[in-house]
C-alpha cells in the first residue's frame, strides 16, 4: 500500500529527504508534498519502517487505502525501480 500525504502538510521537506525511491516531491499548487504510488514502496526493500512517517513532524502521512498491495507487490516494484539492486539493499545514493 503506498502512502498518501494529508492535507496538514506544512511542506517541511523531511519525507522528500528520507525517502528511498524518490516518491515524494513538492506541489506547488498545493504548497504540499505528494506521493507518487507508482514509486512508493512503503520503503520495503531498503528499510523496517515507512520512513516518511518517522519524520513527518505534523504526522501527516498516512496509508493509502485506494493503492493496497502485498510485500511481494512493493517488493517487485522495488526491483522494477532499481533492477541492478540486490535486496534488501542500501538506499540508492540519491538520499546521501
Ligand atoms: S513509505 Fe517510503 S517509499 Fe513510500 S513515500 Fe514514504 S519514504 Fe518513500
Ligand atoms: S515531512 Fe510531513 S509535513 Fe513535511 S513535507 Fe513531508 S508530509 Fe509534509
Amino acid at each position: 500500500m503506498s502512502l498518501k500525504i494529508t492535507k496538514d502538510c506544512i511542506n517541511c521537506g523531511a519525507c522528500e529527504e528520507c525517502c528511498p525511491t524518490g516518491a515524494i516531491c513538492e506541489d506547488p499548487e498545493l504548497n504540499a508534498r505528494v506521493i507518487d504510488p507508482k514509486r512508493c514502496t512503503e520503503c520495503v526493500g531498503f528499510y523496517e519502517r515507512t520512513m516518511c512517517q518517522v519524520e513527518c513532524p505534523v504526522e501527516c502521512c498516512l496509508p493509502d487505502p485506494e493503492q493496497r498491495e502485498s510485500q511481494a507487490e512493493l517488493l517487485a516494484k522495488a526491483k522494477e525501480l532499481y533492477p541492478d539492486y540486490e535486496f534488501p539493499s542500501p538506499p540508492p545514493s540519491h538520499i546521501n
